[in-house]
């Protein structure tokens, strides 16, 4: 039996909804691409019909790895392994046959579903879906044709220059194309929520810079490291992701000898969100972005949530204010941050936690309260000592 060459054919997802913009999404969507591919050998991309096309240029480029990148680039509800042929009801049978061999050893019924972009091509959809079954039919005596609850469906379409055949398309991340919408930086701790809240931002077309803050030595080296994993599992959604790790052991030592126990933890993070606005000006972000979610814990109240935002100007997306515990650990381990988030290592504010931290802060004591530390020269402290970590 011959090789089967197939090509993948992507269907963008909302960016066909954006009229006027269509062609920015689709190019950001390209590039996104074109570099990514790369990790699976020499490809072309191109877009026609709504449709992104995705072709081997070599023998060594890896299709199964180009397929299962795509599926995790926003902006693509779906992939299909599809294998071209001539527009003719004969090839279109032929390789239908000879492509489905594999899926078709292992299911009793199946249907066809054929669509023309092409209306000149001579049969309908329903008679091309007719023969292209019957051929099917024929070949394989053990499998029925069910157009009710078929347990397989191939699909046929006839394009502008090709026919395609394709099984069951592989879902791919859906959202928009990472770059899109701009930049954000997103305050990434170990935890579990964090790598999530950064996942659904990204996916809503963020270019993500992600901030860390540890406490050495009240921290370890496996915490920082943790953080690099987490942003690991998270680069084929991002593209591209360059860590900054903040050294907040000055401020947090600061905040401790100077400021009441109860209000640590509002001051800490009024300190980390000045600090990531800092980040983010510098990076022509528009935005920040946290797990919080609330009442989740004492900084996640409303109150405590107006006291920190009350500490800068930009926006602070909250992807997962509205959602509870179970349904954030649900999309971690969609996602694979879970297990890493699951680690044991300390986190700053961990370290810091206070017995009884207040949990409806009001402003004017926490503003009293860091009057007492020199803010400015503490902060540009952390920015003068940034450790940038290219994701790899
Ligand atoms: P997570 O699961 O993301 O750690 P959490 O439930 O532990 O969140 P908090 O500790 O109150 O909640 O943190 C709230 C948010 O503040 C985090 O989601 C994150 O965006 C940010 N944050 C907290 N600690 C750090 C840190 N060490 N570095 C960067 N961002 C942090
Ligand atoms: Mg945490």
């Amino acid at each position: 039996m011959s090789i089967i060459n197939y090509q993948l054919l992507l269907k963008p997802g909302e960016l066909i909804l954006k009229g006027g913009n269509r062609r920015f999404f689709e190019e950001r969507l390209i590039g996104n691409l074109k570099v990514k591919l790369r990790a699976a050998g020499d490809f072309y991309v191109s877009a026609k019909q709504s449709t992104i096309y995705v072709e081997a240029r070599s023998e060594a480029a890896d299709m199964e790895l180009a397929a299962a990148l795509c599926a995790k680039t926003f902006g693509i509800v779906n992939v299909c392994k599809a294998v071209p042929c001539e527009k003719d009801k004969d090839a279109i049978a032929r390789t239908a046959i000879e492509f489905l061999a594999g899926a078709f050893s292992n299911i009793r019924t199946f249907k066809v579903e054929s669509k023309r972009s092409d209306k000149r091509f001579p049969l309908s959809s329903i008679e091309l879906s007719q023969y292209v079954g019957g051929a099917l039919d024929d070949a394989y005596p053990n499998v029925a044709v069910d157009v009710h609850t078929p347990d397989f469906c191939v699909n046929v379409e006839v394009r502008d220059s090709l026919a395609f055949v394709h099984g069951a398309p592989i879902p791919g991340a859906g959202g928009l194309p990472v770059g899109v919408s701009g930049r954000s930086v997103c305050l990434l701790s170990g935890g579990i929520d964090s790598p999530v809240a950064l996942y659904r931002m990204a996916k809503r077309g963020l270019k993500i810079i992600p901030v860390h803050f540890n406490a050495p030595p009240y921290t370890s080296e496996l915490a920082k490291e943790k953080v690099v994993d987490l942003c690991r599992v998270l680069l084929p959604y991002c593209e591209k992701l360059i860590l900054e790790v903040i050294n907040f052991t000055h401020v947090q030592e600061e905040i401790q000898r100077n400021c009441p126990e109860e209000l640590f933890t509002v001051i800490s993070r009024r300190f980390m969100t000045r600090i990531a606005e800092r980040i983010a000006i510098r990076n022509g972000a528009g935005s920040l972005i946290t797990g919080e979610s609330l009442g989740q814990v004492a900084s996640q109240t409303q109150e405590a949530i107006a006291v920190t935002e009350n500490a800068v100007k930009l926006p602070i997306m909250r992807p997962l204010i509205g959602s509870d515990k179970s349904e954030i650990v649900e999309l971690a381990r969609k996602i694979g941050t879970f297990d890493i988030s699951a680690r044991p290592y300390e986190d700053c504010c961990t370290v810091f936690t206070p017995r009884h931290p207040k949990t409806k802060p009001k402003l004017d004591p926490v503003i009293e309260a860091e009057g007492k530390l020199d803010a400015e020269a503490l902060i540009i402290e952390c920015l003068a000592n940034i450790e940038n970590i290219a994701i790899a």
